[in-house]
Formats: structure tokens, C-alpha cells, sequence
């Protein structure tokens, strides 16, 4: 029987590229849809590896009521940010609010350059990070999930004057990628993709993925 991963995120294009990425292997990967309905999962967690395994460890809870066939044999989920040296790490895992509730990519983008103003180019040093929780579905939801594991991928650059390209989302115009000089904005999206601290983290959980289940 065909084993089903399931990706724990409501963003259709992060279940895309998690998709692509592990498309030849014999495994099936499935998007929350294939859940009863979610709750959104709160992001309390201090690290990303707190909030990856708060919503990967939901997720399979949820998967675990589900009846044999149809219950996915793993669950992952990621959580990342951008972290910024002159900030002392901020905005991290505050990235998507960094601008306060509800704010939008611009508001955290004005507001990041904002608070570099005086720092030189030099001591403008940051890198994105991802980290990704991949949970085994218990057979039974009274049961605890059996041992978990973490992938983890980063990306680094620095924070530019100003904003740059149009492509991506997020920090993506104020992010120069370090390989390449280039913000992740003005970079072709395959070429982000391959080179972004979620790809990484990707790799990395493939390699893993493989090694585990025997693909
Ligand atoms: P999430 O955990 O992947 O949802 O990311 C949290 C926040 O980090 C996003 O809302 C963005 O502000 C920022 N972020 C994460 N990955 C990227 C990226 O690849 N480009 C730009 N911003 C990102």
C-alpha cells in the first residue's frame, strides 16, 4: 500500500514545493484538506523547532483519528523566519509580526529598515532559518507519536538599504542573498528555491526521510 505524508500548512505553495521536492519517492504527500477541519494552530513556541513541533504534533493528533487507509503514516510541519545580527536575532520567530498583529509584508519591511538606519552595511549580517518537524502518525490518537526528528536549513545574507526586486514575499526585498548578491526578490523563484533556507531544510529532510522509511 502507498504510504501518505502529510504536510501540515494551509499555504498551497509550500505544499507544492515540499510535493516537487520529494516527487520520485514512492510516497504520497497530502495537504491539510485531507483533515477534518483545523483549528489554526497558535504559534507560542520561543524556537522554530517549538512551533514546527506544535503544529506537526496537532496535525498528527488530527490524522490519527482518521480510519487505516486513509491515515497518513507521517506528518510534517515547518516554521521559520528571518533573524537579523544587529538585532540580536529579532525578529525570528516574531517575523511574521514583527510589525505587530496583523501587519503586512510592508509594515515588517519599513520597519526592519527603520530600526538598521545607522548600522552599517557591513554590520547588517542576517540569515533566514527553517526548521521542519516530521511526526509519525500514531495508529491509535490516545498514543504518543513515536520518535520524531528535526531537518533545519539556513540561508545567509544581509539586510539591504533599501528594498529590491518584485518577485517571493515577505522579507524577500530586503534580504541579499550572501552566494549570489542579489536579493531573494530580484532571484528567479527556482533559483530562490534552491538556494532558501526552506530548500535547505528540505534536502536535508529528504536525506533523512529516505534513511527512516527505507525509500
Ligand atoms: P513561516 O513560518 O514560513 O510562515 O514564516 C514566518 C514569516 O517569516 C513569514 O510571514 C515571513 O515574514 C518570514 N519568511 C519566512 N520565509 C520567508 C521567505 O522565504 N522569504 C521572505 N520572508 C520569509
Amino acid at each position: 500500500m502507498e504510504e501518505m505524508l502529510l504536510v501540515g500548512t494551509g499555504n498551497p505553495h509550500k505544499l507544492e514545493e515540499i510535493s516537487s521536492v520529494l516527487s520520485d519517492l514512492p510516497i504520497r504527500t497530502v495537504g491539510i484538506e485531507h483533515l477534518p477541519p483545523c483549528e489554526e494552530v497558535e504559534e507560542t513556541g520561543k524556537t522554530f523547532e517549538e512551533n514546527a513541533l506544535l503544529k506537526a504534533a496537532y496535525f498528527a493528533r488530527m490524522a490519527a483519528g482518521l480510519a487505516a487507509p486513509e491515515r497518513p503514516r507521517w506528518v510534517i510541519a515547518d516554521d521559520s523566519g528571518l533573524c537579523v545580527d544587529a538585532l540580536g536575532g529579532a525578529p525570528g520567530v516574531y517575523s511574521a509580526r514583527f510589525a505587530g498583529e496583523d501587519c503586512t509584508f510592508s509594515d515588517n519591511n519599513r520597519k526592519l529598515l527603520k530600526a538598521l538606519e545607522d548600522v552599517e552595511p557591513e554590520k547588517r549580517t542576517a540569515r533566514f532559518v527553517c526548521v521542519i518537524c516530521c511526526v509519525p502518525v500514531p495508529d491509535d490518537p490516545r498514543n504518543a507519536p513515536p520518535a520524531l526528528f528535526y531537518s533545519e536549513g539556513i540561508c545567509a545574507g544581509r539586510i539591504a538599504l533599501e528594498e529590491a526586486g518584485k518577485g517571493g514575499f515577505g522579507y524577500d526585498p530586503v534580504f541579499v542573498e550572501e552566494t549570489t548578491g542579489q536579493t531573494f526578490a530580484e532571484l528567479e523563484a527556482e533559483r530562490k528555491n534552491h538556494l532558501s533556507h526552506r530548500g535547505l531544510a528540505l534536502l536535508d529532510f529528504r536525506c533523512k526521510f529516505e534513511a527512516l522509511s527505507g525509500s
